[in-house]
């Protein structure tokens, strides 16, 4: 195997101490890869590069198309995004796959029941409220956006079901929020069955991600791949750590078309630091998805088995294991496992499988991508009304008023909701209302309206009143691309 030559990113806090160690491990195993070391994290920021990088650490990571990093402070304080979601969003790692299993030595509630756990959650990685598109609407109401792609949701579905195919895993799981979502969430799910399509060998199914929650603590060997949106998957990954000993057991794949990066769940673990007493193996078995990846089969089995071995003869540090043996120390830990490698576990061998990726080198010239799928052909898209957002300490039969004097006949107005609840032309009382109301004006079934008329409509009313944003309603086809009310 020739060498592969990969962007090694410390990090920030105890990154260096926990890449050293991993990093003495691959050479002890002699690992066929190059390493080139680049600039990122927080001592880029205050040294002025507003991306946490610099220019030469993004073209080494475009080059090479796998970054193995340590962990990175986000800085602190308004305007400044997080390095590691700005990485895995700008360079499109659609996929952040996180491996949660019992490890020998590990003890936990579920191994002390004889209870094994091999969960592999797929986050989908770019979308969702992860967008970080926010607005103050008005003094006292913000708003989050939350996107869901069809051409994301492919993306993701498929990575999860091939991963299953190449991986020997019989189920995957999409878990979800369309009950309430019917939308976003629904679009999540539909997308999930189409492409389950493709993969007739593979049991699929969806469960309702609060349902998930509850059996992934009550019977987590149930479950072999899961598969959901950003926040609902980055949520449901914590709480699989915690089933297996913790973050520290954590690692992470996040798996794109052109570039990949693999690093720990953890983050830079401010107080323990500069110790050299921080526990190396999430990022070890980060680095081990990443050899898999690239094929590099035969050196992550030697390497997953001597971790495995170490584990089990009760070699920990101060983080977990037997409080009455020794703590070992970052280096130490990491030289038993060297000293181990060609050792084998007696049990819960590392798996050889087959190389987890297809990976290639980014091909130059790089080309932005847009993705479309393909469009459903005769569908007739047609806009049917507009919901107005607006700022009003008015109730809502004083607002209903100044809207119905601007409607030309063919415009009806709907119904007016405070936070998602109908309050006009029916509503509660006891229904509280904050200073910001959608109001939705819709055409009658015989009258078509058009964007231009909505938008021309929307500007004279905001003579009358302070618009925070309009949103267009469409159908397509027969299908109604927006949610009614609670209580429509
Ligand atoms: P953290 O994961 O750094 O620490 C939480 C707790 O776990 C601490 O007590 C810490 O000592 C312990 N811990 C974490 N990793 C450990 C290890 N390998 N060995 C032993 N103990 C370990 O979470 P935090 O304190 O919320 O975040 C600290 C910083 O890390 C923040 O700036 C945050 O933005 C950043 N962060 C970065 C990433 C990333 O780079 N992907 C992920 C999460 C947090």
């Amino acid at each position: 195997m020739s060498n592969i030559k990969i962007s090694v990113a410390k990090g920030d806090g105890i990154g260096p101490e926990i890449m050293d160690a991993v990093l003495n491990i691959f050479n002890a195993a002699q690992v066929p890869l190059t390493y080139e070391f680049i600039d990122m994290g927080k001592s880029f920021y205050d040294k002025g590069f507003s991306t946490g990088m610099t220019p030469e650490a993004k073209e080494s990571v475009e080059t090479n198309g796998i970054l193995f990093k340590g962990p990175m402070e986000t800085p602190k304080g308004k305007g400044v995004k997080s390095i590691n979601v700005t990485a895995r969003k700008t360079w499109s790692t659609f996929a952040n796959r996180r491996h949660f299993r019992s490890l020998n030595g590990v003890e936990t509630v579920f191994s002390k029941a004889g209870i094994p756990i091999d969960i592999t959650i797929v986050r989908e990685n770019i979308e969702g409220t992860y967008g970080g598109i926010e607005h103050m609407l008005t003094q006292d109401v913000a708003l989050c956006r939350r996107f869901i792609t069809r051409p994301g949701s492919e993306e993701v579905h498929r990575f999860a079901f091939e991963m299953a195919r190449k991986e020997g895993f019989t189920q995957v799981t999409c878990a979800h929020k369309a009950n309430i979502m019917k939308i976003t969430d629904g679009l999540f799910l539909e997308v999930f069955y189409e492409i389950a399509k493709e993969y007739p060998e593979i049991e699929a199914n969806d469960i309702i991600v609060d349902d998930l929650a509850m059996k992934l603590v009550a019977k987590p060997q149930n479950f072999q791949v899961v598969v959901l949106t950003n926040l609902q998957g980055d949520i449901m990954s914590d709480l699989c750590a915690g089933l297996v000993g913790g973050l520290g057991f954590a690692p992470s794949a996040n798996i794109g078309e052109n570039i990949s990066i693999f690093e720990a769940v953890h983050g830079t673990a401010p107080d323990i630091t500069g110790k050299n007493i921080a526990n190396p193996t999430a990022l070890l078995l980060s680095g081990l998805m990443m050899l898999r990846y690239l094929g590099l089969m035969e050196h992550a089995v030697k390497i997953e088995n001597a971790l495995l071995y170490t584990l089990e003869n009760g070699v920990h540090t101060g983080d977990f294991g037997d409080k009455n043996t020794k703590n070992y120390n970052t280096t130490e830990f990491a030289n038993a496992i060297i000293e181990n490698l060609g050792n084998e576990p007696s049990n819960n061998k590392a798996r050889i499988g087959k190389a987890t990726g297809n990976f290639t080198l980014p091909s130059k010239p790089l080309t932005q991508k847009v993705m479309v799928t393909p469009r459903q052909a005769g569908m007739v898209e047609q806009v049917v009304g507009v919901d107005l957002f607006v700022e009003s300490q008015e109730t809502a039969d004083k607002i209903a008023p100044i809207f119905q004097k601007h409607l030309k006949p063919g415009l009806k107005l709907v119904m007016i909701s405070n936070r998602g609840t109908q309050v006009w032309p029916t509503g509660s009382v006891f229904t509280e209302c904050v200073d910001h109301y959608r109001v939705r004006i819709e055409a009658e079934a015989d009258y078509k309206t058009s964007q231009a008329e909505m938008l021309e409509l929307s500007s004279r009313i905001a003579q009358d009143i302070y618009i925070t944003s309009t949103e267009m309603l469409r159908k397509y086809g027969d299908k109604i691309g927006y949610s009614l009310a609670q209580g429509q």
